[in-house]
């Protein structure tokens, strides 16, 4: 199932449980806007090249549209679609005033050099520069982009609307990035993965972990998961696969990625094959790089008691009922990696006040808002008997129809 069909289940099925009229949901599921826009650049060699460019805005009635932007190739109008629609209800489960956009490239930026990817950036901040804006959509990182890129952007932007920090999130810390912000989702992870360990008797400390992605979400979930005393046996990247069953020296693997671009070649364990990385024997499974990773053709093999959703969307529906049947605890995308998107919002709250919060207080915040999401979350179980993924997606629902119903259609 693609990544639009399995969202747009989750929330009829999250609808149902409602009792959400279907106008309403349909309402609610039609995105606000989709843009497609031609970003062509000069390359370096004086060649041109053509790149097709997305900004997709789902939802805006709790507030301004919120999300990153992708550089990646697999970037398409469905797949924009969906994460745009889950920036809505993770923004809404994080109870934080936003809904969702998505944008990006289909690109491979490890195919560009500094400068195109320069040219690349701005050439796609011309095209949707009038329609985005602080208290209309606000931009931020995802894969394939980072602090420089969001940097351009606001470059490119305060040439048309003048200084403008609080357009993009996760920013430099030199043009008003937050403090904890580049950790945040890493760190959101860990504190929605200790509530649920705690909520089983649990704690981090005593458990085994398996992380797939060592990019920004996976090494700094694996850095603070191994900090607070877990055990990370096996982490994976597109370079490779490494395992250790006694755990890895994560500062090491982390110095060895930073200076061979991959965790490939680390000699603090053994490699395996990257594909049986979701299937190393863990207590807890995190994966942290593309989504529908987990799906019908290894759902069953997969052997950790609890799935951690630090990527968006890794689990086909499919795959969601298997777990399900196995016993195995889900912690849903849009409560899970929630941090990320929690951070931008005290940066551009910051942004906005022209005041700055030490790290101290980022993280405090961030635990207040993550524990608060798992035990919402929680209620919703509650109350509609269903599991975690569906706690969120109501919860995130119901939150956004009442807005929605609120402010009302009149013409
Ligand atoms: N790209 C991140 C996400 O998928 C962060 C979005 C944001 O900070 O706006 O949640």
């Amino acid at each position: 199932m693609n990544a639009l069909a399995a969202t747009n289940r989750n929330f009829r099925l999250a609808s149902k449980l409602l009792g959400i009229d279907s106008k309403l949901a349909k309402s609610l599921l039609i995105p606000f806007r989709e843009v497609k826009v031609e970003c062509t650049i000069p390359k370096d060699d004086g060649s041109l090249a053509t790149y097709v460019g997305f900004r997709i805005q789902h939802d805006n009635s709790r507030g301004p549209m919120k999300g990153g932007i992708r550089y990646h190739p697999q970037v398409e109008n469905d797949e924009v679609n969906a994460l745009a629609q889950l920036m809505t209800w993770k923004a809404a489960v994080a109870n934080i005033p936003y809904c969702g956009a998505k944008g990006g490239i289909g690109c491979d930026p490890s195919e560009l050099s500094v400068s195109e990817l320069e040219r690349l950036t701005r050439v796609f901040t011309q095209k949707i520069h009038d329609l985005i804006g602080i208290q209309i959509d606000v931009p931020a990182p995802d894969m394939g982009t980072g602090p420089q890129t969001m940097a351009w952007i606001l470059d490119e932007y305060s040439k048309f609307h003048g200084h403008s920090p609080a357009i993009v999130t996760g920013k430099p810390i030199d043009l008003g990035g937050s403090l904890g912000r580049d950790a945040a989702t890493g760190r959101g992870v860990l504190f929605a993965t200790e509530a649920l360990l705690n909520q089983h008797g649990k704690t981090i400390s005593g458990q085994r972990f398996v992380i797939q992605g060592f990019g920004n979400v996976g090494s700094w979930a694996a850095k603070l998961i191994s900090e607070k005393g877990g055990k990370v046996v096996a982490v994976s990247d597109i370079t490779g696969a490494i395992k250790n069953s006694e755990g890895l020296d994560i500062p090491s693997l982390l110095k060895h990625s930073k200076e061979h671009r991959g965790v490939r070649g680390f000699q603090g364990g053994d490699p395996i094959d990257p594909s049986s990385i979701l299937l190393q024997d863990c207590d807890v499974l995190i994966p942290a790089a593309l989504g529908g990773v987990i799906n019908r053709e290894n759902a069953n093999e997969i052997k950790a008691k609890f799935v951690v959703e630090a990527a968006n969307h890794p689990t086909d529906p499919e795959a969601d009922e298997i777990l399900k049947k196995k016993g195995v605890v889900i912690l849903p995308d849009i409560l899970a990696n929630s941090g990320g998107v929690t951070v931008s919002y005290f940066e551009w709250v910051q942004n906005i006040q022209g005041f700055m919060w030490d790290e101290e207080k980022v993280n405090k915040e961030l635990k207040t808002y993550m524990t608060k999401g798992f035990k919402d979350v929680k209620e919703m179980c509650k109350t509609h008997d269903c599991d975690l993924r569906m706690g969120a997606f109501t919860l995130a629902v119901n939150r956004v129809a009442r807005a929605t119903l609120l402010r009302g259609w009149e013409a």
